[in-house]
Parts: structure tokens; C-alpha cells; sequence
């Protein structure tokens, strides 16, 4: 009889838990859109969605919650009509919107990943960097919604006093080597502590195997940076201490 009724639990348990699995993967779904359906969307879809696993649950319902759309796209310019002279912020390369494979669009709070990318001229080959475009932009758009959810909402939370001036120092420490080396995580106006945080926010969705040595120098320079995007990380209403210095 005992023996039966944890038979019983058992089979319980395995019809409850089945279908709150699969609403959890549809509520995600329901946030990932294709632009342009081609041979490969499917299979890109399901890379996302299994690489949202690797977000923090809070953080992914909050983000999703507060109308974030993950939007699978051919290639950027061909989603955003942008043109080529456009370059997004950072890249020092020369390299323009043609080859980006991820962007996180504010105004729209979506966060594009292009199935494709060329650089100028070369033709489109697949993106091949999926995990760590999905997770930097999820960043960003993390930023956001901490920014909005303060009760006298942000565009971002990485404008706020204690983030941005715990950069600011740590910027300034830096030698000139490392500054080159980090340069993009270095940028003034904000756009290197946006960076930062959202370069951070990757490197904690992944595995410190996976971290490539540009970001094991960018955790190594920015500790004080780092407690702070661990904080929210763990607790996103901690957010409200960076109003204040
Ligand atoms: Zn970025």
C-alpha cells in the first residue's frame, strides 16, 4: 500500500510537473518572434530558448514580464533598415550594421539575434557567437528594466550615482595597457558602464571555463563594478541603493 501511494505521489508529481514545464517554455516562446521564417529560425529558436535557462529565473520572468520581445531576425540591417553608414556604439573596428548579430533596440525593448552577418562587403555567413549575443543583449535589456522599475524611472540603471561613479573610479585606475585592451568597456557618456554591466551580466549566465581573457581582465579590473551587477543579479530591487552615493 505504501509502496503504491509513493507510486502514486510519484506519477502525481510527473503530471504536474510535465505541463508546468511546458507553460514555462511557452510563456518563453510567447516572447520569441521570427521575423522572417527561413530554413534555420527553428532551430536558432530553440538555441535561444534553452540558453534563457542559463538567466537567472527572476531576472527572465521580470524582464519578459516588463514586455521584452526576443525578435530572431535575418540579418540586422535587412530587420532595422538601417543603413551601412550607421555604426552601433563601440565598434571601433570599422564595421557597420551589416555585421552585427545581436542588438537590444531601447525604444522598442527587443532584443534582435541575427541569423546572419557580413562584414562590409563579404557575404552573409551564419552567426556563430548565438550564446554570448543572447546573453550580452539580455543585459542591456536588464539595465533597462531595473532603470524603469525604480519609482522615478531610468531609460537604464547604469546612469544611476553608485554604478556609474563605482566605474567611473575604476576606469580611472586603469594603465594604459589595460585601457587599451578594454577600451570598449571604457567608453565615456555612460556607454563603457552600459557595456560593462551587460558584458558582466553575460560572463554570470556562463561558466568561468567559458570566459575568454578580455573578460577575465574586464572582471579582474572592475571588482567594485562586478559586486554591483552581482547584487541585482541576486536581487533585482537592490537596485534602489544605486540611487543614492
Ligand atoms: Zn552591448
Amino acid at each position: 500500500m505504501k509502496r503504491n501511494q509513493t507510486m502514486f505521489q510519484r506519477i502525481l508529481v510527473a503530471f504536474v510537473v510535465a505541463p508546468l514545464a511546458a507553460l514555462v517554455a511557452c510563456a518563453q516562446t510567447s516572447n520569441i518572434t521570427i521575423a522572417r521564417p527561413d530554413a534555420d529560425s527553428a532551430g536558432i529558436q530553440s538555441q535561444v530558448v534553452s540558453l534563457l535557462q542559463n538567466i537567472p529565473r527572476t531576472i527572465r520572468d521580470r524582464v519578459f514580464s516588463a514586455g521584452c520581445q526576443i525578435v530572431i531576425v535575418p540579418t540586422v540591417p535587412e530587420y532595422t533598415g538601417y543603413g551601412y553608414i550607421d555604426k552601433p556604439r563601440g565598434y571601433l573596428d570599422g564595421g557597420g550594421y551589416d555585421n552585427a548579430d545581436g542588438l537590444f533596440i531601447p525604444a522598442k525593448n527587443q532584443l534582435l539575434i541575427a541569423e546572419r552577418v557580413s562584414y562590409r562587403n563579404s557575404a552573409p555567413y551564419k552567426a556563430n557567437r548565438i550564446p554570448y549575443v543572447l546573453l550580452h543583449e539580455f543585459g542591456h535589456a536588464f539595465d533597462q528594466y531595473l532603470g524603469k522599475s525604480l519609482s522615478t524611472p531610468q531609460w537604464v540603471a547604469t546612469t544611476l550615482p553608485r554604478f556609474l561613479d563605482t566605474h567611473t573610479r575604476e576606469v580611472q585606475k586603469l594603465s594604459n595597457t589595460d585601457k587599451a585592451t578594454l577600451a570598449y568597456f571604457c567608453q565615456a557618456g555612460g556607454s563603457g558602464a552600459s557595456e560593462t554591466f551587460a558584458e558582466l551580466f553575460c560572463m554570470h549566465c556562463q561558466s568561468q571555463s567559458q570566459w575568454s581573457s578580455r573578460q577575465a581582465a574586464l572582471v579582474a579590473k572592475f571588482q567594485g563594478t562586478d559586486a554591483l551587477v552581482r547584487q541585482v543579479m541576486s536581487n533585482p530591487d537592490q537596485v534602489t541603493t544605486w540611487a543614492g552615493d
